[in-house]
């Protein structure tokens, strides 16, 4: 969405295919990171944008068996905002797509999944899609895979990917918030178990953190013994654990990291998880999504625009990104392998010596930069060029 706004926004047309007919999906991360402020600020709608409903994250702790660390302050960032947003995908979506209407050239096709790729002399040339009034075929100078961790146009590209493993999966609930309630986002580790409780202002978005493929045994050992974790890791949840009243209320998702070798062929690249799923430790997914589309858009538009878009600079794009994904997937395996895994293996935990380290004065900042604005940040250097709909005859 964020790549097709851009794209339009500097007069490119774009057509968007989005296989679900709204954006409200089951909760997949909600944490806008101060990269993705910066961009907006950039694009002169941050003061909109934070007039949606959202709370404010200024600063990350966790609990690891008896150690309290703090992973990430943003008090210091040279940004405009020195906190996450937690708001809602949807809403986000909804208000970048509502932006880029305001462009002749953006045409968003809601209920349209992309079945298969269009390919001309081992050049990609479109997509085709399964719509409501049937099969649509879109034809297009370059195609963008960014449908995701299933992506099927990666798979229909024949892309290959390397896969980097994840030790749990993740069960997601709401639990409401009451008066007296921390204000913090907290994170919790105990022997063999975890969760993470993200405030939300009514309510909290519970993360209870199980190893891979449990999950079935964690429902067959019942919401009781399911309610009664969660009070003892969240002790002062335990008067609304009877909110979770069914199965229902908790959903599951599967949790995977893995990276394209290459995200490109002739007339197609890929970006966002489609590209490089990413483990939702640090929530750092969306905000990676996002610089991609910044990095593609600021790389490609003049090309687009020439009907000119070469395989080196698809190639570029990849070069761009690839690092700065490489490193981040690698501290999420590292967190994975020395924290999550020890825990959920019902191994005594305790903070690493470094993260004990970067709680001396001089080095706490660095955790809290690295998670809100990644490794090296994209500005929007595409220019608007296209006129908006409401300013034009
Ligand atoms: C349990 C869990 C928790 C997470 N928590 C966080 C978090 O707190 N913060 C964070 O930043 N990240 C989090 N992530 C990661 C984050 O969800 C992703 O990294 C991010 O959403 C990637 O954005 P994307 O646009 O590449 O893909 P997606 O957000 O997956 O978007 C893909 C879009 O393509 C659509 N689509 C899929 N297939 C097709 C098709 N064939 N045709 C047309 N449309 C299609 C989908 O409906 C979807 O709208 C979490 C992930 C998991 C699994």
């Amino acid at each position: 969405m964020m790549l097709g706004f851009l794209l339009a926004r500097a007069g490119i047309p774009v057509t968007v295919l989005e296989k679900h007919v709204d954006f409200l999906r089951d909760f997949r991360g909600d944490t806008v990171h101060p990269s993705t402020l910066e961009i907006m600020h950039e694009l002169g709608l941050l003061e909109e944008f934070l007039k949606l409903p959202h709370s404010t994250v200024r600063q990350v702790s966790m609990q690891i068996g008896k150690d309290r660390v703090v992973i990430g302050h943003f008090e210091h960032l040279p940004v405009h905002c020195k906190f996450i947003a937690l708001m809602p995908q949807w809403d986000f979506l909804n208000f970048i797509a509502e932006h880029a209407r305001r462009y002749q050239t953006f045409d968003l096709r809601m209920r349209a999944e992309a079945t298969g790729l269009i390919e001309e002399n081992g050049r990609i040339v479109g997509v085709r899609a399964r719509t409501p009034d049937g099969e649509l075929e879109v034809r297009a100078e370059l195609t963008v895979g960014c449908d995701g961790r299933h992506s099927i146009v990666r798979a229909k590209a024949r892309l290959e990917s390397d896969e980097y493993g994840a030790p749990m999966d993740v069960m997601w609930f709401r639990l409401s918030r009451k008066r007296g309630d921390t204000e913090e986002t907290v994170g919790h580790v105990e022997n063999g178990r975890m969760i993470v409780m993200l405030n939300r202002n009514e309510y909290w978005q519970c993360a209870y953190v199980i190893p891979k493929g449990s999950a079935d045994e964690v429902q067959r050992a019942g919401l009781d013994k399911f309610r009664q974790a969660v009070g003892e890791m969240s002790p002062f949840t335990r008067d609304r654990l009877d909110e979770i009243d069914s199965w229902d209320k908790v959903k599951l998702l599967t949790v995977a990291v893995d990276r394209l070798r290459r995200w490109y062929r002739p007339g197609l690249l890929c970006i966002g998880d489609a590209a490089h799923a990413m483990s939702p430790i640090g929530g750092v997914g969306i905000n990676l999504a996002v610089q991609d589309a910044v990095a593609a858009a600021n790389i490609l538009a003049d090309p687009l625009r020439r009907a000119a878009v070469t395989i080196e600079m698809l190639k570029k794009v990849q070069d761009r990104r690839e690092f700065p994904t490489r490193f981040t997937q690698r501290l999420q395996i590292v967190i994975q392998n020395n924290i999550i895994s020890p825990a959920l293996s019902g191994t005594r935990p305790s903070a690493p010596f470094i993260m004990k380290m970067m709680q001396w004065p001089l080095l706490r900042r660095i955790p809290g930069r690295v998670m809100a604005l990644g490794i090296r940040p994209e500005h929007v250097r595409t220019p608007e060029m296209a006129p908006a709909r409401n300013s034009t005859a």
